[in-house]
Order: C-alpha cells, then structure tokens, then sequence
C-alpha cells in the first residue's frame, strides 16, 4: 500500500513527487512533508500468575484479533506517561511497577493511510483486585493468556508483528 497525495496540500499542483513513501515534495511550490516513524507504546500486563494480559480489539485495523494495551504518544507526552494513559483510557486501570523491555518496528494501517511507528514496550502490574472499565470502542474483551513460549504466541490471533516481537522478547525465546 501506498500512502499518496494527487495534489500538493499546499499549492494544489500536480507536481508532487513521494519518495520512499516516506517524502513528499511539491516540484513548484517547494512544500515538503516527511512522514516519519511515529512512537507508540505497548503495556505488557502480568498477574501474579505469570499470565498476560490481551485486548480483544473493537476496532479496525485488525478487529476481533489480540493486542497488548496501548496506542500512540502524543505530542509532548513521554512514553511512560502515554502507557498510564492508555492503561486508563482503554481498561480503566493504574498500572505500577512499569519498566521498559524493548523496541520493535510495526506498520499500523489506518482507514487507508499507512503509518510506520517504533513500538516501545513495557511491562506493568496491576493490583490483584483491579476492576476494569473497558473502553467499549477500543476494547470488546480482555483475556488473561498463558504464553509460555512461541508456539503458544503463534496459536495466538495476535494483531501485530511487534507485539509478537515483543512478547518473544518477554519469553527469552529468541
Ligand atoms: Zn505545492
């Protein structure tokens, strides 16, 4: 998929050329957009179980499929304040004991618009009795996973490569 623009956002002209599907720039009136990779964060959520938590996803892209919380930084947010956030937002939850793990690359296709993101993932606790508020549009449900090892994430419908990456990571079994 390509991410293109038929006429420059600026002057209108035809005369635009995409690079990389990364830049754009306007052969008459000079206008240049980059469109680099966004930060995003993923929240790894364990129980005193061991096990993780995923999100049904309410959404496209990648409805009905398991996600990790989580969702893009906003401007002047840093990534632990964006995992609380979301952590809040999406499940209605406080996380404690966040500590980055890793990060991996993934491309997130959104009504017809491609963006590439580098993906920071930490991992969280919650208390024992913590009641969730499911953000109804984000999240449908929320199951408590065993994943012991790759082939546990593979019979997995996991929405994205980074968070396989990711939880690959978690599991030492790269
Ligand atoms: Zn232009």
């Amino acid at each position: 998929m390509k991410n293109d623009f038929k006429f420059c956002p600026n002057c209108a002209s035809k005369n635009i050329t995409n690079t990389n599907n990364r830049k754009w720039e306007c052969g008459d009136c000079g206008f240049v957009l980059y469109n680099n990779s966004a930060t995003a964060v993923g929240v790894i959520i364990v129980n005193k179980v061991g096990q993780i938590l995923m999100e049904v996803r309410a959404k496209e892209p990648k409805f009905g499929m398991l996600d990790v919380p989580g969702g893009f930084v906003e401007h002047g947010e840093t990534a632990e304040v964006a995992c609380v956030r979301e952590c809040r937002e999406e499940l209605g939850v406080e996380i404690k004991d966040l500590k980055y793990l890793c990060s991996f690359p993934n491309t997130y296709e959104y009504k017809n618009i491609q963006y590439k993101t580098c993906d920071m993932f930490f991992i969280a606790k919650i208390a024992d009795d913590a009641k969730f508020k499911l953000q109804a549009d984000e999240v449908s449900n929320i199951k408590w996973c065993d994943l012991k090892n790759k082939q546990d994430l593979y019979n997995l419908p996991l929405a994205f490569d980074s968070a396989y990456n990711a939880l690959v990571f978690y599991l030492g079994e790269k």
